[in-house]
Protein backbone atom coordinates (compact mmCIF):
# COMPACT_ATOMS: atom_id res chain seq x y z
CA UNK A 1 0.00 0.00 0.00
CA UNK A 2 1.65 3.17 -1.15
CA UNK A 3 0.42 7.03 -0.47
CA UNK A 4 1.01 8.56 -4.22
CA UNK A 5 2.49 11.18 -4.98
CA UNK A 6 0.99 13.24 -7.85
CA UNK A 7 4.26 11.93 -10.59
CA UNK A 8 3.20 9.93 -13.14
CA UNK A 9 3.46 6.05 -12.42
CA UNK A 10 6.45 4.59 -14.41
CA UNK A 11 4.83 1.43 -16.62
CA UNK A 12 6.14 -1.81 -15.82
CA UNK A 13 5.87 -5.13 -17.57
CA UNK A 14 3.62 -7.61 -16.29
CA UNK A 15 6.71 -10.45 -16.16
CA UNK A 16 10.10 -8.82 -15.85
CA UNK A 17 13.70 -10.44 -15.15
CA UNK A 18 14.91 -8.39 -12.36
CA UNK A 19 17.79 -9.83 -10.78
CA UNK A 20 19.92 -13.21 -11.69
CA UNK A 21 17.43 -15.62 -10.37
CA UNK A 22 14.24 -13.32 -9.49
CA UNK A 23 11.15 -12.56 -11.50
CA UNK A 24 9.10 -10.03 -10.87
CA UNK A 25 5.00 -10.90 -12.11
CA UNK A 26 2.72 -8.38 -11.44
CA UNK A 27 -0.67 -8.48 -9.14
CA UNK A 28 -2.59 -7.31 -12.12
CA UNK A 29 -4.39 -5.16 -9.33
CA UNK A 30 -3.20 -1.67 -10.38
CA UNK A 31 -5.09 1.74 -8.49
CA UNK A 32 -4.28 4.49 -6.10
CA UNK A 33 -2.95 2.32 -3.16
CA UNK A 34 -0.83 -0.15 -4.92
CA UNK A 35 0.53 1.98 -8.17
CA UNK A 36 1.18 -0.49 -10.83
CA UNK A 37 -0.10 -3.61 -8.87
CA UNK A 38 1.59 -5.65 -6.03
CA UNK A 39 4.67 -7.13 -7.43
CA UNK A 40 5.12 -10.35 -6.73
CA UNK A 41 8.57 -12.45 -6.98
CA UNK A 42 9.92 -15.68 -7.57
CA UNK A 43 13.42 -16.55 -6.27
CA UNK A 44 14.93 -19.44 -7.97
CA UNK A 45 11.80 -20.75 -9.09
CA UNK A 46 11.40 -22.31 -5.29
CA UNK A 47 10.38 -19.50 -3.21
CA UNK A 48 7.14 -16.59 -4.16
CA UNK A 49 7.24 -13.79 -2.67
CA UNK A 50 4.15 -12.22 -1.98
CA UNK A 51 0.84 -13.54 -4.03
CA UNK A 52 -1.11 -10.00 -4.76
CA UNK A 53 -5.05 -9.56 -4.27
CA UNK A 54 -6.25 -12.70 -6.23
CA UNK A 55 -7.18 -10.93 -9.30
CA UNK A 56 -8.83 -12.84 -12.02
CA UNK A 57 -6.30 -12.73 -14.73
CA UNK A 58 -3.63 -13.85 -12.37
CA UNK A 59 -3.20 -17.64 -12.33
CA UNK A 60 -2.87 -17.79 -15.81
CA UNK A 61 -0.10 -14.89 -15.79
CA UNK A 62 2.07 -16.67 -13.37
CA UNK A 63 1.31 -20.52 -13.96
CA UNK A 64 4.07 -21.32 -16.26
CA UNK A 65 6.46 -20.06 -13.45
CA UNK A 66 4.08 -21.90 -10.71
CA UNK A 67 3.39 -25.40 -12.57
CA UNK A 68 5.89 -27.87 -12.06
CA UNK A 69 8.28 -29.03 -14.85
CA UNK A 70 9.77 -32.34 -13.16
CA UNK A 71 8.09 -35.60 -12.77
CA UNK A 72 8.67 -35.03 -8.51
CA UNK A 73 8.31 -31.49 -8.22
CA UNK A 74 10.41 -29.21 -6.22
CA UNK A 75 8.18 -28.04 -3.03
CA UNK A 76 6.70 -24.05 -3.33
CA UNK A 77 7.27 -21.57 -0.27
CA UNK A 78 5.60 -18.56 -0.60
CA UNK A 79 6.16 -16.25 1.52
CA UNK A 80 3.94 -12.82 2.08
CA UNK A 81 5.64 -10.05 3.49
CA UNK A 82 2.42 -8.89 5.42
CA UNK A 83 -0.97 -9.82 5.67
CA UNK A 84 -2.99 -7.06 3.54
CA UNK A 85 -5.21 -7.91 1.09
CA UNK A 86 -2.87 -7.08 -2.01
CA UNK A 87 -0.03 -9.13 -0.93
CA UNK A 88 -2.06 -12.58 0.60
CA UNK A 89 -5.45 -12.35 -1.86
CA UNK A 90 -3.20 -15.01 -4.69
CA UNK A 91 -3.03 -17.38 -1.65
CA UNK A 92 -5.79 -19.06 -2.73
CA UNK A 93 -4.98 -19.06 -6.32
CA UNK A 94 -1.34 -20.62 -5.73
CA UNK A 95 -2.54 -23.16 -3.13
CA UNK A 96 -5.25 -24.40 -5.91
CA UNK A 97 -2.87 -24.58 -9.14
CA UNK A 98 0.00 -26.81 -6.78
CA UNK A 99 -2.78 -29.07 -5.58
CA UNK A 100 -4.37 -29.67 -8.90
CA UNK A 101 -0.51 -30.20 -9.85
CA UNK A 102 0.75 -31.84 -7.36
CA UNK A 103 3.49 -29.76 -6.26
CA UNK A 104 3.68 -29.16 -2.51
CA UNK A 105 3.36 -25.82 -1.38
CA UNK A 106 4.25 -24.11 2.09
CA UNK A 107 2.56 -20.36 2.99
CA UNK A 108 4.75 -18.66 5.83
CA UNK A 109 4.39 -15.13 7.24
CA UNK A 110 5.78 -13.15 10.59
CA UNK A 111 2.73 -13.97 12.71
CA UNK A 112 0.06 -10.80 13.02
CA UNK A 113 -3.46 -10.30 14.68
CA UNK A 114 -5.64 -11.11 11.92
CA UNK A 115 -4.04 -14.28 10.26
CA UNK A 116 -7.04 -16.47 9.65
CA UNK A 117 -7.10 -17.29 6.11
CA UNK A 118 -9.74 -19.50 4.65
CA UNK A 119 -7.98 -23.10 3.62
CA UNK A 120 -4.00 -21.56 4.55
CA UNK A 121 -2.48 -22.94 7.08
CA UNK A 122 0.13 -20.41 7.98
CA UNK A 123 3.37 -21.91 9.03
CA UNK A 124 5.68 -18.79 11.50
CA UNK A 125 8.52 -16.78 10.65
CA UNK A 126 10.53 -15.26 12.93
CA UNK A 127 13.04 -12.63 12.48
CA UNK A 128 16.62 -14.03 11.51
CA UNK A 129 15.23 -17.41 9.71
CA UNK A 130 16.35 -18.47 6.94
CA UNK A 131 14.10 -19.88 4.43
CA UNK A 132 15.37 -21.60 1.03
CA UNK A 133 18.15 -19.11 0.81
CA UNK A 134 16.09 -15.59 2.08
CA UNK A 135 16.83 -14.52 5.29
CA UNK A 136 13.60 -12.99 7.15
CA UNK A 137 14.19 -9.27 8.36
CA UNK A 138 11.36 -8.38 10.35
CA UNK A 139 9.96 -4.19 10.00
CA UNK A 140 7.34 -3.59 11.89
CA UNK A 141 5.60 -0.34 11.12
CA UNK A 142 3.35 -0.33 8.12
CA UNK A 143 2.12 -3.22 9.87
CA UNK A 144 3.23 -5.09 12.76
CA UNK A 145 3.66 -8.37 10.81
CA UNK A 146 5.57 -6.42 8.01
CA UNK A 147 8.97 -7.96 6.82
CA UNK A 148 11.81 -7.87 4.50
CA UNK A 149 13.81 -10.06 3.13
CA UNK A 150 17.48 -10.35 2.08
CA UNK A 151 18.29 -12.81 -0.84
CA UNK A 152 22.06 -13.44 -0.26
CA UNK A 153 22.61 -15.23 -3.70
CA UNK A 154 21.57 -12.30 -5.87
CA UNK A 155 22.33 -9.53 -3.09
CA UNK A 156 19.03 -7.91 -3.08
CA UNK A 157 16.11 -6.67 -0.55
CA UNK A 158 12.74 -7.31 -0.66
CA UNK A 159 11.21 -4.48 0.89
CA UNK A 160 7.72 -5.45 0.44
CA UNK A 161 5.72 -1.86 1.76
CA UNK A 162 8.38 -0.20 4.09
CA UNK A 163 10.24 1.00 1.05
CA UNK A 164 8.30 1.64 -2.17
CA UNK A 165 9.19 1.92 -6.47
CA UNK A 166 7.99 5.29 -6.14
CA UNK A 167 6.30 7.64 -3.83
CA UNK A 168 5.96 7.28 -0.18
CA UNK A 169 4.70 4.67 1.85
CA UNK A 170 1.76 4.51 4.70
CA UNK A 171 2.85 2.99 8.07
CA UNK A 172 0.34 2.10 10.98
CA UNK A 173 3.08 3.22 13.62
CA UNK A 174 5.44 5.85 13.13
CA UNK A 175 7.83 5.64 15.45
CA UNK A 176 8.36 1.34 14.65
CA UNK A 177 8.62 2.15 10.98
CA UNK A 178 11.22 4.86 11.84
CA UNK A 179 13.12 2.12 13.96
CA UNK A 180 12.55 -0.42 10.99
CA UNK A 181 14.20 1.97 8.62
CA UNK A 182 17.14 2.70 10.40
CA UNK A 183 17.57 -1.24 11.24
CA UNK A 184 17.94 -2.04 7.31
CA UNK A 185 20.65 1.35 7.19
CA UNK A 186 22.43 -0.78 10.12
CA UNK A 187 22.20 -4.32 8.79
CA UNK A 188 22.64 -3.32 5.38
CA UNK A 189 26.05 -0.80 5.05
CA UNK A 190 26.46 -1.75 1.03
CA UNK A 191 22.98 -2.45 0.17
CA UNK A 192 22.19 -1.16 -3.25
CA UNK A 193 19.56 -3.27 -5.01
CA UNK A 194 15.69 -3.15 -3.25
CA UNK A 195 13.13 -4.83 -4.96
CA UNK A 196 9.75 -3.11 -3.91
CA UNK A 197 6.68 -4.34 -3.46
CA UNK A 198 5.39 -1.75 -5.55
CA UNK A 199 6.51 0.20 -8.48
CA UNK A 200 10.04 -0.41 -10.06
CA UNK A 201 13.15 -1.68 -8.46
CA UNK A 202 15.31 0.91 -6.61
CA UNK A 203 19.34 0.56 -7.16
CA UNK A 204 20.28 3.11 -4.71
CA UNK A 205 18.96 1.08 -1.81
CA UNK A 206 20.64 3.14 0.92
CA UNK A 207 20.15 6.63 0.11
CA UNK A 208 16.29 5.97 -0.98
CA UNK A 209 16.27 4.76 2.97
CA UNK A 210 17.71 7.82 4.02
CA UNK A 211 15.53 9.61 1.75
CA UNK A 212 12.50 8.20 3.86
CA UNK A 213 14.35 8.93 6.83
CA UNK A 214 14.85 12.23 5.82
CA UNK A 215 11.00 12.89 4.56
CA UNK A 216 9.08 11.22 7.47
CA UNK A 217 11.49 14.23 10.07
CA UNK A 218 10.58 17.09 7.61
CA UNK A 219 6.66 16.10 7.85
CA UNK A 220 6.98 15.89 11.44
CA UNK A 221 9.32 19.41 11.74
CA UNK A 222 6.49 20.48 9.35
CA UNK A 223 3.58 19.34 11.21
CA UNK A 224 4.80 20.30 14.51
CA UNK A 225 5.21 24.26 13.16
CA UNK A 226 1.65 24.13 12.24
CA UNK A 227 0.29 23.49 15.69
CA UNK A 228 -1.76 23.54 16.81
CA UNK A 229 -4.36 22.91 14.16
CA UNK A 230 -6.87 20.30 13.21
CA UNK A 231 -6.22 17.34 11.17
CA UNK A 232 -8.10 18.39 8.61
CA UNK A 233 -6.28 21.67 7.84
CA UNK A 234 -2.99 20.00 8.51
CA UNK A 235 -3.69 17.66 5.73
CA UNK A 236 -4.76 20.72 3.53
CA UNK A 237 -1.52 22.43 4.25
CA UNK A 238 0.73 19.74 4.05
CA UNK A 239 -1.25 17.61 0.79
CA UNK A 240 -2.81 20.13 -1.43
CA UNK A 241 -2.83 18.14 -4.40
CA UNK A 242 -4.31 15.23 -3.28
CA UNK A 243 -8.06 13.82 -2.64
CA UNK A 244 -10.81 11.05 -1.90
CA UNK A 245 -9.54 8.02 -0.05
CA UNK A 246 -5.60 9.05 -0.66
CA UNK A 247 -6.33 12.11 1.23
CA UNK A 248 -7.58 10.32 4.21
CA UNK A 249 -4.32 7.79 3.59
CA UNK A 250 -2.76 11.38 4.43
CA UNK A 251 -4.68 12.43 7.31
CA UNK A 252 -3.97 9.10 9.01
CA UNK A 253 -0.10 9.41 8.44
CA UNK A 254 -0.48 13.06 10.12
CA UNK A 255 -2.21 11.76 13.18
CA UNK A 256 0.08 9.04 13.21
CA UNK A 257 2.83 11.92 13.22
CA UNK A 258 1.19 13.96 15.94
CA UNK A 259 0.76 10.54 18.08
CA UNK A 260 4.53 10.60 17.65
CA UNK A 261 4.99 13.92 19.01
CA UNK A 262 3.12 13.73 21.82
CA UNK A 263 5.56 10.13 22.73
CA UNK A 264 8.08 12.26 22.28
CA UNK A 265 7.28 14.81 24.44
CA UNK A 266 7.14 17.59 22.04
CA UNK A 267 3.53 18.10 22.29
CA UNK A 268 0.37 17.87 24.11
CA UNK A 269 -3.38 17.99 24.07
CA UNK A 270 -4.29 21.43 25.14
CA UNK A 271 -8.24 22.00 26.41
CA UNK A 272 -9.43 22.76 23.09
CA UNK A 273 -8.75 19.56 21.76
CA UNK A 274 -5.80 20.70 19.57
CA UNK A 275 -2.38 19.31 20.11
CA UNK A 276 -0.37 22.38 20.97
CA UNK A 277 3.61 22.91 21.15
CA UNK A 278 5.21 21.55 24.79
CA UNK A 279 7.49 24.85 25.67
CA UNK A 280 10.84 23.54 26.22
CA UNK A 281 13.28 24.90 28.45
CA UNK A 282 15.80 24.22 26.15
ZN1 LIG B 1 0.86 -3.31 -0.64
Amino acid sequence: MALPSSATLAPLAAITHVAPTVVRILGLNPGPFTLNGTNCYLVSSRVLIDTGSGERDFPALIAPFILPRQSVPEPLTVICTHNHPDHVGGNHQIAEMCRQSGRPVRFMKLPGPDDAQEGIQWQPLKDGDVVDGVRVIATPGHTSDHICLWYETDKVLFSGDCILGQGTAVFSDLRTYMASLSKLLEQFPTLSTILPGHGPTIENGRERISAYIAHRQQREEEVLARLPATVDALAEALYPEIKGSVKDAAKRGIVMHIKKLEEDGKVELGSDGLHHRKETSS
